[in-house]
């Protein structure tokens, strides 16, 4: 395949590491200057695309983006293919991310995310993540046996969603342990069940008697300790992972094909890509996409109460608390949001309940590429430049809680994204008017994709139909988050229980568990001994099993 030619290389965003393989990008996640990895180069579509990708299932569709980023002499194209085929052969539906049209007559679409193992959307990505992973070591580890094998121990805390993702994307995998960190008692009965039920040797569930924020801290702590990394390979599956980001490129593409197959889209017409978003990850890929040529109109994000992003966009200031926010409005507290100790409210949407968007750092280093360097300057030059600038907003916003950026770099970042702020009740509402709407009769949201379709509905009145076409993306099955939907739709319980709940969730909470306590006193050095145990007996447990 003429497509499969790239030679693509990795640099770190703050600008202290170049030339890092595609391998060497996903084992590591994070670059050692506390950067995220971003591609030298983002590909440029191939001139045909628009014919040749037109009918592709999803897998092909995969297959030909992923050949952009990954050198084939890294990852030749067959096993490629047949990495590619693994991950999306787990998901429920043939076609992966199917596309429905809740609102014809507004041009309002859904991209389905949810038809996963863990029915939400970071199953795109971590499925794939799992078998890279599996991958790179079966490939280090060939002719080796027993404890000459390298084994890679993956560490990551979650308040819900990933961490489901994480499990079923590594579950049985070789030469991998996975440690997961949950608040205890503190995410749903559901997301609780989806991991602690998942038996497989190399999957270990730690419950935290803490918060979310003090699992993130032990994670911390982990990666920073010298001891564990002498004996342990450590990595990590978060959001950061530059991989995750390339496996959600692919439905951007698949579901404007989708759309284009459509009677009712036009060769005029135009698409907008609205996403729900916490970390920025779903929406970035997004980014990448429009930058290698996909004709999206603009990006729209939207956010819930934790609205770092939404302020961003509104003001050119970046800041982890809205010193300016509150007063505009009124500066009453807010009801029904509790405001954690770090300062992230708990909404109904938990997954986008974030403080500062990891991901969003990626985009600012393209921003500041683009705006404070001209084409006149040398390459190296300008990603040092961009490096450096990414790198002083980073420290501000350490140090400061804050940064502001120049009006240049505001005006580039509207061009292409556009956000909106959901509130809860917004939520709720929308989650009503879509079930009962005649167009959508039946249909139930899960409280994050319904902030999707709340912003969709609000930038219609900005650009709508006929010529505009609105994507949506669905993150989450409406079963995963059934408070938020029993709050919706508190007398259609009956119809929930038939018509929504899927089968795998029924009798799930009653599954055998697998779970180990840890108490917060025992601090991060307490979590090193059990992973450090547990670990040791799986090794053992293999050992004797003779791999
Ligand atoms: C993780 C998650 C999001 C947010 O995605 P980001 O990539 O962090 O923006 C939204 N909805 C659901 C259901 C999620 O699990």
């Amino acid at each position: 395949m003429p497509t499969h030619t790239a030679s693509q290389r990795y640099l770190s965003t703050r600008g202290g590491s170049y030339d890092f393989s595609f391998e060497e990008v996903v084992l590591k996640g994070l670059a050692s200057d506390g950067g995220l990895f971003i591609p030298e180069e983002i590909p440029v579509l191939p001139s045909d695309w628009a014919t040749k990708w037109h009918n592709l299932s999803f897998e092909d569709l995969a297959y030909e983006i992923f050949s952009l980023y990954i050198s084939p002499s890294e990852i030749p194209s067959a096993d490629l293919k047949d990495i590619i085929h693994r991950s999306y052969a787990t998901f429920r539906t043939k076609d992966v991310a199917p596309t429905v049209t809740l609102d014809k007559e507004k041009n309002i679409h859904l991209l389905e995310l949810f038809h996963g193992p863990t029915f939400a959307f970071k199953d795109v990505a971590l499925q794939f993540l799992g078998n890279l992973f599996e991958y790179f070591l079966i490939r280090k580890n060939e002719g080796k046996s027993g404890r000459d094998r390298e084994h890679l121990t993956v560490i990551g805390a979650t308040s819900g969603d990933t961490g489901s993702a994480a499990i079923y994307g590594l579950r049985g995998k070789k030469d991998v342990s996975v440690f997961i960190m949950h608040p205890h008692g503190k995410v749903s009965a559901i997301q609780e069940a989806q991991m602690t039920t998942v038996l497989d040797a190399n999957v270990h569930n730690l419950a935290v008697d803490g918060t979310f924020d003090d699992c993130q801290d032990f994670v911390k702590a982990l990666f920073a300790d010298p001891e564990i990394n002498k004996t342990h390979k450590l990595a990590a599956v978060n959001s950061i992972n530059w991989a995750r980001i390339l496996a959600q490129i692919t439905y951007y593409f698949y579901s404007y094909f989708n759309l284009i197959r459509q009677q009712s889209f036009l060769p005029a017409s135009k698409v907008r890509f609205v996403v729900p978003t916490g970390n920025f990850g779903d929406i970035l890929a997004g980014y990448f996409a429009k930058r290698m040529g996909l004709p999206a109109e603009k990006l729209v994000i939207a956010t819930n109460e934790n609205d770092i992003l939404h302020r961003f966009w509104s003001s050119g200031k970046y800041e982890k608390h809205p010193v300016y926010g509150k007063a505009a409005e009124g500066g009453l507290p807010e009801d029904g949001v509790k405001a954690h100790e770090s300062g992230v409210k708990e909404t109904l949407s938990p997954a986008m309940d974030i403080l500062v968007s990891s991901n969003f750092e990626r985009l600012l280093w393209f921003l500041a590429y683009e705006v404070y360097s001209t084409s006149a300057d040398a390459v190296s030059q300008r990603r040092a430049q961009a490096g450096d600038h990414v790198k002083n907003w980073l420290n501000d916003l350490k140090s400061k809680g804050g940064f502001g950026v120049d009006k240049q770099i505001l005006a580039a970042a509207q061009e292409d994204f556009s956000s909106y702020r959901v509130s809860d009740e917004e939520t709720i509402a929308t989650i009503k008017q879509i079930y009962s709407a005649p167009a959508s009769k039946g249909y139930v949201l899960d409280p994050h994709s319904a902030i999707g379709i709340a912003a969709s509905l609000r930038d219609t009145e900005v650009a709508g139909p006929p010529s505009t076409h609105h994507i949506s993306l669905s993150t989450a099955h409406p079963a995963k988050f059934n408070n938020a939907v029993e709050q919706a739709l508190p007398d259609d319980k009956a119809y929930f229980l038939e018509k929504v709940l899927p089968e795998e969730f029924k009798g799930l909470e009653d599954k055998p568990r697998r779970v180990s306590h840890v108490k917060k006193s025992d601090g991060w050095e307490g979590v090193r001994k059990v992973v450090i145990a547990e670990v040791e007996a799986e090794l053992q447990a293999a050992d004797k099993a003779g791999r």
